[in-house]
């Protein structure tokens, strides 16, 4: 071997290097190829890391043959030196491009095409809900209605049941532009109504319409209407999140991830159906009779000895049976389900709500 390396001409050395680069410059060729196909059809970094490593072990690997197969050559001998300080240059130049591309899809807010992994984007769907309202005081509303809001504030502060329902009106409170309609026409037949759709909604305005005939109200009845009136602009931001999320994130995050998140953001935002909206808005204005403290029943009561036939303080005391009745019925393993079940078939026996809901034509 000495005697054959000794007679390496200066030609030789061409030919070794020569060889060499053709060697080096095609497995950088094919690996950047190959990276870039994968990056371009799976849009995904995570891969593209682990794809970089596969290349790079299939060099070394496909050397150590070449080298094992040509190791009596002494060109070729020559020439595996120079192809293994090639390669590693190759290799560390292809690490620096990768990780540096993998660094800016993750810290870009720029591109389209930032990626996220699902608990970033988890983290960050639960950062949506304070886009909705940035208002730091309350609309030019009636005091009655600010006095209302406080009213559910400071109760609801006091149930676990709650402590969601809560956390999303501390949010929006200064953002809900809530009126006395200026007749009953404009209420069709109901005692409260919120808009699912824009101009009434939308960020920084949840409009909220309450019947005339409610003026004559105290802060309890008013506080009982608009429990039901807030849990709907609740919903309407839980579902204009989770359409947002239905729609983007496959630009976020990665196809199988969204597989997954999607159905998961769905049932931690409690998506309902028109029925489940109307039944979880009487089922927090029955829990909001029956747990605040004795007062409001109190209140109620004597009103409804003033005023007997009075429809509002009648349709009060009878959700506040009705409420008392399930929660009776429900007590065990299912009580949640239970109480649901019982406020759907409640609404469904409602007609407007089977024609609210398109039940019936
Ligand atoms: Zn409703």
């Amino acid at each position: 071997m000495d005697s054959d390396k000794n007679k390496l001409t200066f030609k030789d050395n061409i030919v070794s290097l020569l060889t060499a680069i053709a060697i080096g410059f095609g497995v950088c060729l094919v690996a950047g190829v190959i990276t870039a196909l994968y990056v371009a059809v799976m849009h995904t970094p995570t891969g593209f890391t682990g794809l970089y490593i596969f290349v790079f072990l299939t060099g070394v690997f496909s050397f150590a043959l070449f080298f094992k197969r040509d190791k009596h050559s002494a060109i070729l001998d020559r020439s595996l030196k120079v192809v293994l300080i090639f390669w590693l240059i190759c290799s560390i130049w292809a690490g620096y491009v990768v990780f540096t591309v993998i660094y800016n899809e993750t810290t870009s807010n720029t591109t389209a095409a930032k990626k996220l992994s699902s608990d970033q984007y988890l983290k960050q769907i639960g950062n949506y809900s304070k886009e909705y309202c940035t208002r730091t005081e309350f609309y030019p509303i009636d005091l009655n209605f600010v006095a209302s809001i406080y009213y559910i504030q400071q109760n609801a502060s006091k149930i676990q049941y709650f402590s969601g329902y809560l956390s999303d009106l501390n949010l929006i409170k200064n953002c809900l532009d809530i009126s006395y309609a200026n007749s009953e026409a404009e209420m069709s037949g109901a005692n409260g109504l919120f808009f699912f759709s824009s101009p009434e909604s939308g960020k920084n305005h949840f409009k909220i319409l309450i019947s005339p005939s409610y003026k004559k109200s105290d802060m309890i009845l008013n506080s009982y209407l608009l429990a039901h009136e807030i849990t709907h602009a609740e919903q309407f931001i839980h579902t204009d999140i989770y359409n947002r999320v239905n729609s983007e994130c496959t630009t976020m995050t990665d196809e199988a991830t969204c597989k997954w998140l999607i159905p998961k953001t769905h049932e931690l935002l409690g998506i309902k159906d028109c029925i489940g909206n109307e039944a979880e808005a009487w089922q927090n204005q029955g829990f909001f009779l029956v747990t605040t403290p004795g007062d409001s029943l109190g209140k109620l009561v004597v009103y409804s000895n003033y005023y007997k036939y009075d429809p509002q303080v009648a349709q009060a005391e009878n959700l506040f049976y009705f409420t008392g009745k399930v929660v009776n019925a429900c007590i065990g393993n299912d009580k949640e389900a239970c109480t649901r079940q019982n406020f759907r078939n409640f609404v469904s026996s409602i007609p407007a709500y089977q024609k609210q809901c398109g039940l019936t034509k």
